[in-house]
């Protein structure tokens, strides 16, 4: 796997390799038409599952919460209950290692800021805490798995999981090794090029960044009001909101990957338990941050169900239209959305998803939304490219600025142009 032009990794190879076609790539590729879909893998995996929904899947209890022993919850990206789940089964004995994703010791000579590790030991587990919003790849754990027997936990965005659970489907080794799967709520991956583009815009050169934190905690601010930090070669710290960043809108797509587009899974309906962002009043307004979690597997239900006699966790059972109304952006821009974008003409493979192609039933504004978000995504990998060539930033920020603040108006103004203006004043600088 390599880093492509749009810093998106991609499987690297001679040309022969890539013709060559391959039933078990097929069949394992979570975005293959020919693959299983997330509805026959859950169905399979959690048969007796208490309840089932169009939005979130098969399950057995969904909760909000945070973790209350220890530092979980401060460390985490939300309330730290994918550090704490993957910490208990470890202390538990139930595994003997958990795949997760870590920043790397030496970024600029590895020439990535974060990868996945194995972890062995409760420590290491807890230095790999907080999300990273930057392209990751499974190859170098899965051979790991293959070599070195055990019991492994897994941490994964959506499709990551489902590649999982079609490898377990595929080779007993992986089935019997890979003993739980921890899934992360996903509203889309952008490429490496985000990063670059946080330097730029604080103006400090990209070769000095050793360390990147895509949501710094402030307990003082809310939750939603993401903050970006690096941390340079010399020690120093330079933060920014992503409020006042051109690309830093998450609605509007920037450096989104051009699968997810594609993607129909937005709470990981194949992982044994799953973890969100509780964004919904008034959580979304405590920065200490809170938990939607949605349990599958009754083995982990049993662990979280201790855990909050014991007074360790601070979970309340939701049920499935609260899971959903945390994530409402994400619904229409994965089943609305795509049943619409599935409608546009496309060459090459045709995907096969769980929602149908629907042009009919898309309202006119909303339809407008989701082409200038897919506008956006395309855009921005190729504008940032272009003036990355040139190594001119301000082509890139010009671009981004204008239709950041379109997207803005469209989206949260009906169409108002003044406030399409008034946004693009604030985004200068
Ligand atoms: C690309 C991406 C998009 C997301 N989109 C949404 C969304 O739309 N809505 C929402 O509610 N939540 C989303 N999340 C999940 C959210 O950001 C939190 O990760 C989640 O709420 C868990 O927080 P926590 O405090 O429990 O986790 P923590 O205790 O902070 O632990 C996070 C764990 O996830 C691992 N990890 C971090 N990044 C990745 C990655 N890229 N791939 C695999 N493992 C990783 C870490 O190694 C760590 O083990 C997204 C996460 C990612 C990575």
């Amino acid at each position: 796997m390599a880093f492509d032009a749009y810093g998106e990794l991609k499987p690297s190879g001679v040309p022969a390799w890539y013709r060559r076609p391959s039933d078990s790539f097929t069949r394992t590729c979570p975005f293959s038409p020919a693959a299983k879909n997330e509805d026959y893998l859950a169905t399979n995996l959690y048969p007796l599952a208490k309840h089932q929904d169009a939005a979130i899947g098969r399950f057995q209890t969904a909760y909000v919460g945070y973790v209350a022993e220890e530092e979980y919850r401060l460390q985490g990206s939300s309330g730290g209950m994918v550090t704490w789940v993957a910490t208990e089964l470890l202390r538990q004995g139930l595994i003997d290692g958990v795949a997760h994703v870590i920043a790397t010791k030496e970024p600029q000579k590895e020439g990535r800021y974060f990868r996945y590790r194995i972890s062995r030991t409760v420590a290491q587990v807890q230095e790999g805490a907080k999300s990273r919003y930057y392209p990751i790849e499974l190859s170098e754990i899965l051979q790991t798995i293959r070599e070195v027997p055990g019991r492994y936990a897994v941490v994964g965005v959506p499709c990551f999981i489902k590649a999982v659970q079609l490898l377990r489907n595929e080779d007993p080794l992986f089935r019997e090794r890979i003993r739980f799967t921890l899934g992360l709520f996903c509203g889309h991956m952008k490429s490496a090029r985000f990063v670059e583009s946080f330097a730029w815009q604080m103006k400090v050169p990209v070769h000095q960044i050793e360390q990147v934190e895509f949501r710094h905690k402030d307990p003082n601010r809310p939750a939603n009001w993401y903050n970006a930090q690096l941390t340079l070669r010399d020690g120093s710290t330079i933060n920014r909101d992503w409020w006042h960043l051109k690309d830093g809108d998450w609605g509007a797509g920037f450096y989104m990957n051009s699968a997810c587009n594609f993607c129909d899974d937005v709470v990981a309906e194949t992982a044994d338990i799953s973890f969100g962002d509780a964004w919904v009043e008034p959580y979304s307004s405590d920065g200490k941050g809170t938990n939607v979690v949605v349990v599958r597997s009754t083995v982990v239900e049993e662990l979280v169900e201790n855990a909050i006699q014991e007074g360790r966790l601070q979970l309340e059972t939701v049920d499935q239209k609260f899971v959903e109304q945390t994530q409402a952006a994400g619904f229409r821009q994965r089943r609305e959305g795509l049943a619409y974008r599935l409608t546009w003409p496309r060459k090459g493979v045709q995907p096969c998803k769980r929602v149908k192609p629907d042009a009919e039933t898309v309202a006119k504004h909303r339809k407008t939304i989701y082409r200038m978000r897919s506008f956006i995504s395309a855009g921005s990998h190729r504008v940032f490219s272009f003036a990355r060539l040139l190594q001119k930033p301000e082509l890139y920020f010009k671009w981004a600025r204008m239709v950041a603040a379109v997207y803005h108006g469209l989206a949260y103004h009906q169409g108002k142009f003044s406030e399409m203006r008034k946004r693009f004043g604030e985004l200068k600088g």
